[in-house]
C-alpha cells in the first residue's frame, strides 16, 4: 500500500480503495445530486472524493473509505470512465465526444471549445451540479479535440 493511502491527520484525500490511485475532493452536493434516487439516503456525513481513473468503476469514495459509489449508481455516464458512445464531455451544455469527432471528421476543426469558453465566461455553466468531477469540463474537451485531430491525421477517425 503506498503512502498516500494512509489517511493523514492533515486530511489529505484518500486513495481509491479499488485501484489505489489518488482521488480529488468533490462537494457532497455533487454526489447527492447525481445519485439515482434509491442511493441518495446512503450518503454519509463525510467529505467525498472523486476517482478519475478511466479503468476504475468507483466514482466517489467517502473520507473514511466506508462508502463507495460506483458508476452504475449515478444518473449520468461518467465520460472519462466510458469507452463506448455516448461519452459525455461537457455536462453543462451537453456535448458528447461524438460531437467533437464529427466536427473534426467533417471540417478538421471544431467550435465546441470556443462555445464552451464563451458560455463559461457568461457564467452559464453549472459544473458543480452537472459534472461528476464537480469541476469544469474544459480540460477534458481540449484533450478530446487533440485526440480527435491526432486520429484524423492517422486516418483513423
Ligand atoms: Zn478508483
Amino acid at each position: 500500500m503506498s503512502q498516500c493511502c494512509v489517511t493523514s491527520p492533515t486530511g489529505a484525500a484518500p486513495c481509491c480503495p479499488m485501484n489505489g490511485k489518488p482521488t480529488k475532493p468533490v462537494l457532497r452536493t455533487t454526489v447527492e445530486g447525481l445519485l439515482k434516487p434509491e442511493f441518495k439516503a446512503d450518503v454519509l456525513p463525510q467529505s467525498y472524493y472523486f476517482c478519475n481513473a478511466p479503468d476504475c468503476d468507483t466514482v466517489y469514495v467517502s473520507e473514511g473509505e466506508d462508502h463507495l459509489v460506483t458508476k452504475d449508481m449515478l444518473i449520468v455516464r461518467v465520460g472519462i470512465k466510458e469507452t463506448e458512445d455516448p461519452i459525455p464531455l461537457c455536462y453543462c451544455f451537453d456535448y458528447l465526444r461524438e460531437n467533437v469527432r464529427e466536427d473534426i471528421r467533417l471540417k478538421n476543426d471544431t467550435d465546441i471549445e470556443t462555445i464552451i469558453r464563451q458560455r463559461v465566461k457568461a457564467k452559464e455553466c453549472w459544473c458543480e451540479e452537472a459534472n461528476p468531477s464537480g469541476t469544469c469540463c474544459l480540460g477534458e474537451v481540449v484533450k478530446a479535440i487533440k485526440l480527435a485531430k491526432a486520429l484524423k491525421d492517422q486516418g483513423r477517425l
